[in-house]
């Protein structure tokens, strides 16, 4: 038998994944040419040509040790040194190495700072919509996790909301921009309005409350609209991200985590991380990835094909009449369910081949997210497909 609290996670378990699965049934009913998945953030594009350049040349390397072994739990030292460095020249900052570990993705990052800094009663706060698995993470640690309401049509955080939602049990705030799934950037000013919010009730309530700032969608940015740095922003702020979609490398589960000087207890937080990595039996993040990712870190992402994707899907569709959120950046387009049931528009879009994700999925009833991260040729061929959906449903 297993576990009472895994009941919990089965049964509600991930629509995204689940649409992802009925997806691959209709690519084996019609054809999987015929089927138009904008279910997962998988990207079809190929990683840069810099990372099969740098796996041949760790292939070929004598040391095989030193590219497959164990190392610190944290990560190779001089990885994490060339991670801090670009990050000093992008963002004016000062960080040594030794203010990152290295992680499994965005995903092993997240697990293993609310782990080192969330105890059980605690609560998580994160702005809808939100990425979905943070429930489950914030769960994994017998957190809570708190969702502010959407703020539509801008859906940037609604900071009246928030306020009145930051407790003494307050010990993490998540953002994530380039937003998954509005693809909206959050402005400075309503950031930093955040973060004087957060310095309020630290004051208030004499406690730390630490912003974690989820950035896997950093470099992907359509319109060019900055990227806050949110350590920039806010003292408490600790940042992690992925090469998962700005390297097209999603399985491969490569990533860091940075955390201040400046961040209340910065050196035991990474003390603990290190051992947490362990401990949760990641042990360390894929050591190959992680020199790839050293020998790619300041290769430019390529945003021209979702830009295309982008453009094309945004344009067709509000032709069609669908109202959406014009994405600034990431490669989701959020719009609006034209029937009040998500879930129900969701299952009707398979009628037409199209496998998309409700918003409840996000914590925003009433919308519906599209991953653009597919072929020009497929988004091109989807439009006739959603404009019959529409006529089905008006
Ligand atoms: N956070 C957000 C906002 C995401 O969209 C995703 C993946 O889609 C993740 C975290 C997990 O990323 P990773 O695959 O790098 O673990």
């Amino acid at each position: 038998m297993i576990a009472d609290k895994m009941e919990a996670y089965v049964t509600g378990s991930s629509l995204i994944r689940a649409m992802f699965e009925e997806s691959k049934k209709m690519a084996a009913k019609y054809g999987a040419d015929n089927v138009f998945d904008f279910s997962l953030g998988n990207p079809f594009f190929a990683p840069p040509a810099e990372v099969k350049a740098s796996i041949e040349k760790y292939l070929a390397y004598p040391d095989q040790v030193y590219v497959h072994g164990y190392m610190n739990n944290s990560g190779y030292p001089e990885v994490r040194e060339k991670i801090a460095a670009s990050l000093n020249r992008r963002f004016d900052t000062q960080y040594a190495g030794g203010n990152l570990f290295m992680t499994v993705g965005a995903a092993g990052g997240l697990n293993t700072i609310l782990k080192v800094l969330v105890g059980a009663g605690e609560e998580v706060v994160a702005f809808a919509p939100y990425f979905g698995e943070y429930g489950n993470y914030a769960a994994n640690v017998d957190a809570r996790l708190i969702v502010v309401p959407p703020s539509p049509p801008t859906f940037e955080p609604n900071l009246e909301a928030f306020e009145g939602m930051v407790t003494a049990k307050t010990k993490i705030v998540i953002v994530n921009t380039p937003n998954n799934p509005t693809g909206v950037i959050y402005s400075a000013d309503v950031l930093g309005r955040l973060a004087d919010i957060l310095r309020r009730k630290q004051r208030e309530f004499g406690t730390d409350i630490y912003l974690i700032s989820d950035e896997p969608y950093r470099e992907l940015v359509y319109t060019g609209k900055e990227v806050p740095w949110i350590p920039n922003l806010y003292e408490n702020a600790i940042v992690g991200y992925s090469y998962s979609k700005s390297l097209s490398l999603p399985g491969e589960r490569i990533g860091y985590v940075v955390v201040p000087d400046c961040v209340s207890d910065s050196e035991r937080i990474l003390q603990a991380a290190n051992v947490m990595t362990r401990t949760l039996g990641y042990v360390n993040a894929p050591s190959l990835m992680q020199l790839v990712a050293a020998d790619c870190v300041d290769v430019p992402v390529d945003v021209s094909n979702y830009r295309k994707n982008r453009d094309l899907l945004y344009g067709g569709l509000t032709d069609i009449g669908y109202r959406c959120v014009e994405p600034d950046g990431a490669f989701y387009l959020f719009l609006e369910s034209p029937i009040p049931d998500d879930v129900e528009f969701s299952a009707r879009a398979k009628d037409f081949q199209l496998a998309i994700v409700p918003g409840k999925v996000f914590g925003c009833d009433g919308w519906i997210r599209l991953a653009y991260c597919t072929s020009y040729d497929k988004v091109e061929r989807s439009l006739p497909k959603f404009k019959e959906l529409w006529e089905s449903v008006k």
